[in-house]
Parts: C-alpha cells; sequence; structure tokens
C-alpha cells in the first residue's frame, strides 16, 4: 500500500503491551496503544494524527451526546503464521460508513485518508495484533458531531477516530434467541440500514426484557406486523431449511453485513441454493415442527458465525438440531478463518494487506 499521506505521530512512551495477556483477551476491555483522529472543519478534513490511546475533551453540546449524531465501523486485522497483517474487506466496510455518514448528515470520509489510517494504525501496533487461532484485532472506526451548540441541526464540525483492541477466539455459546413481538429495532424508512449509534441504544431495553427471561438476544421482526424476521440481535440471520440456505433480503430496516454477503458467497461457492427474501416467523416455526429447519445462526464480525440452539415463539421454546462438522454454519466457519489467516487461497481478493 502506498503512504501517500503523512500522518503526524505522537508515540507512546508508556505502551500496555507488557500488561496484555494474550490468553486472556475480553471483547472490547483492552485497547491497543494508538489511536487515529481527524478533525473535520471548515467543510474540509484537516491533517491527521495519531496519538496515544486516552480520553479526550469535547463540547459538552455536541450533537452526538444530545442527538446521536454519530456513527461507526467494526472490522477486523489478522495476523497470519508469516506474521503479516491483513484486513478483512475494509472498502466494503469504508463504503457502508459512508453511506451511515449520509444518511445522518454527516461528511464522507476519503478513502486514503481511511485506508491510510488504518494502515499506519495498525503497523504502529502491530504487535497488538494477537496470532493464536480465532483472535484478530478488532477495529473501531466512528465519526461524531463536535459542534458546541445545542440545537438541532447538523453540526458543522465532526471528528473521526480509530481504535483498536486486541479480541480472542470468540466462544459461540449456542444461543438462545425469541421473537420479538412488540418492539422494533428499525422500521422501513429508518436508520436500521446505518451504523447510527441510537439504533442500538434504542434495542437496549427490549433486549434486556429478553435477558431476564433467559435468552440471549431478540429475533428482531418487522415493525408492522411483526412477522418478516429482520436481525438477530447485532446481527443478521440465516437459516438452512431442506438444504437451501435462507435469509431475509436487504430492506433500509437491515443492516447490510459484511459477514452476511460473505457467507452467502461461500455458500454459492459450496452450490448451495442461497435465498434472500422475506422470511417469516411462522415459516420458521413450520419448518422446525416437520423437521425440515437444519440450522440457524446469527452472522457478524464479532462471533462471525454463531449458531442458535433455542427459539422462543409465542411463549414456548423450540430446540434446533446441535451443529455437526457438516453443518453449513461450521464449513463457512471454517472457510473463512482459512481465508483470513492466509490458509486458503483468497479467491474473491477480500483480504488487504496493511
Ligand atoms: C454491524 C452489524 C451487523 C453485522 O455486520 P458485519 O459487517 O457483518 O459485521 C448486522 N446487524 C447490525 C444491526 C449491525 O450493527
Amino acid at each position: 500500500m502506498l503512504d501517500t499521506i503523512t500522518i503526524r505521530t505522537q508515540r507512546t512512551t508508556a505502551s500496555r503491551l507488557q500488561q496484555l495477556d494474550p490468553d486472556r483477551l475480553e471483547f472490547g476491555k483492552v485497547f491497543s496503544d494508538h489511536m487515529f483522529v481527524v478533525d473535520y472543519q471548515d467543510g474540509e478534513w484537516q491533517e491527521p494524527q495519531i496519538v496515544p490511546y486516552g480520553d479526550m475533551a469535547v463540547s459538552p453540546a455536541n450533537s452526538a451526546l444530545h442527538y446521536g449524531q454519530a456513527i461507526f465501523e467494526g472490522m477486523k486485522a489478522y495476523k497470519n503464521p508469516q506474521g503479516d497483517i491483513a484486513l478483512f474487506r475494509p472498502y466494503d466496510n469504508l463504503q457502508r460508513l459512508n453511506l451511515s455518514a449520509e444518511r445522518m448528515c454527516m461528511p464522507a470520509i476519503p478513502e486514503e485518508l481511511f485506508m491510510q489510517g488504518l494502515s499506519q494504525l495498525i503497523r504502529l501496533d502491530a504487535n497488538w495484533v494477537p496470532d493464536s487461532p480465532g483472535s484478530a484485532l478488532y477495529i473501531r472506526p466512528f465519526m461524531f458531531a463536535t459542534d458546541g451548540f445545542i440545537g438541532v441541526r447538523p453540526s458543522d464540525n465532526y471528528r473521526f477516530m480509530i481504535f483498536t483492541c486486541p479480541v480472542g477466539l470468540y466462544y459461540n455459546k449456542p444461543l438462545r434467541v425469541r421473537f420479538e413481538e412488540k418492539f422494533v429495532r428499525s422500521a422501513e424508512g429508518g436508520a436500521g440500514y446505518a451504523k447510527a449509534a441510537g439504533n442500538y441504544g434504542a434495542a437496549m431495553w427490549p433486549t434486556k426484557l429478553a435477558q431476564q427471561e433467559g435468552y440471549h438476544q431478540l429475533l428482531w421482526t418487522d415493525s408492522s406486523a411483526h412477522q418478516f424476521i429482520e436481525e438477530s440481535g447485532t446481527m443478521n440471520v440465516m437459516f438452512v431449511i431442506d438444504g437451501r440456505v435462507v435469509t431475509p433480503a436487504l430492506s433500509t430496516s437491515i443492516l447490510d453485513g459484511i459477514t452476511r454477503k460473505s457467507v452467502l458467497q461461500v455458500a454459492h461457492d459450496l452450490g448451495m441454493p442461497v435465498e434472500e427474501r422475506k422470511v417469516s416467523a411462522t415459516e420458521i416455526m413450520a419448518a422446525q415442527a416437520n423437521g425440515t429447519l437444519q440450522e440457524a445462526f446469527g452472522v457478524g464480525t464479532a462471533a462471525t458465525i454463531a449458531p442458535i440452539a433455542v427459539i422462543g415463539f409465542q411463549g414456548q421454546d423450540y430446540t434446533l438440531p446441535a451443529p455437526s462438522m457438516t453443518s453449513f454454519s461450521q464449513k463457512a466457519s471454517a472457510i473463512l478463518s482459512a481465508i483470513r489467516t492466509g490458509e486458503a487461497p483468497d479467491t474473491h481478493n477480500w483480504m488487504v494487506q496493511v
């Protein structure tokens, strides 16, 4: 990758790397030494910087805090056995970040700023990228409004930042989920397709209620009749019914997951029929009853694939078959993992070296 931008870099004088226990990485709690920061002012992106990770001052009146003018991304970098570091589909994250930015009246991030910021940050903190099986560097790019102004209108000024967290093997504890038939995560015409902060805050209470009932997360349904399935928690959702991979078609209320489209590509490569269409709760429950529902799983960057073990529907719990080595979800998970660590050829050019 070319160094087209010089990023002023202030290195930490107190690296925390020695305190890192690579065998005990809890998701999202440990941050690498540095972060990337760039401000948008006077209609332009200003000089980017890499600085030690740490707290910062913001106006208490900024409209990210008051009106939710804030967006984010989630992505990962992987280290191969030779020690090379590569990002998984970063251009797709940039494209989605800019789609979210447009939805929230925020400026677009230029490609070179995003890619150079990412790669220079990760190269500087290369020793923070874990290399044990299943581990990765989780990357959190995000942008928020910075005007000190309490009026309800889009901010003039913004800050775009990236920080990273080493993460270990994600233990895919089989999920207990239930259909949500009262609350909604998003509605058609809303901002559900954007990774906008407010979507997540609003989903916490319904999720907490389900967790109090013993479920891990919700199967969100459409906002008008709670009939059609949308997503599972903060993941997209897929089913294998009678040998076909079935997933809700994208809409303005569903987030266009990069794991989702990668898993669908893997299904296609394996010669499995893929159906992207409306999927009703009653169809899934009928398939469960007649034995054709073979698999259900969530797909997203954090877990890659999280098998669903139990589905709650109208007060009853239904158990799904346990995934085996021949399950599509297990095969797809192994294929994606091999591509990410360089053990399998990257036939779709998904990996970008930093
Ligand atoms: C981020 C996210 C996903 C998964 O997207 P990936 O690109 O696969 O990580 C799915 N649904 C929601 C609501 C999300 O926020």
